[in-house]
């Protein structure tokens, strides 16, 4: 059995280091509306790369201590947008499917 290095890599919402394979992989991306958030599973996108557990937990705790601006060296204001909704569309399917009660909440006909 060849054994390999396992990257570790620290998650910026717990701080706890993990497998690299373990944690999302999160850039940010600059346009002239300003910066955004984007999750990088596939851990391929060039630039510096923040990384945490794709839990929403974490994500709260690196929100709140701004950590990804940080670990990103972004001093203007990130938009969380995209990967809120990363974590959510994961955590969702890992947890009870509850999808029926949030389409009725955001499918409503105008
Ligand atoms: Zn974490």
């Amino acid at each position: 059995m060849a054994r390999r290095a396992r990257p570790e890599r620290t998650c910026v919402g717990c701080r706890r280091r993990a497998p690299a394979g373990e944690l999302l992989r999160v850039v940010a991306v600059g346009d002239e509306a300003g910066y955004s958030l984007r999750p990088d599973p596939a851990r391929r996108l060039p630039g510096r790369g923040a990384n945490m557990h794709p839990d929403p937990a974490c994500f709260a705790l690196a929100v709140r201590r701004r950590a990804f601006g940080r670990a990103l060296r972004v001093t203007a204001v990130l938009d969380h947008g995209e990967l809120a909704e990363h974590i959510d569309a994961s955590s969702t399917t890992s947890g009870q499917p509850d999808r029926a009660r949030v389409a009725s909440k955001v499918g409503r006909p105008t």
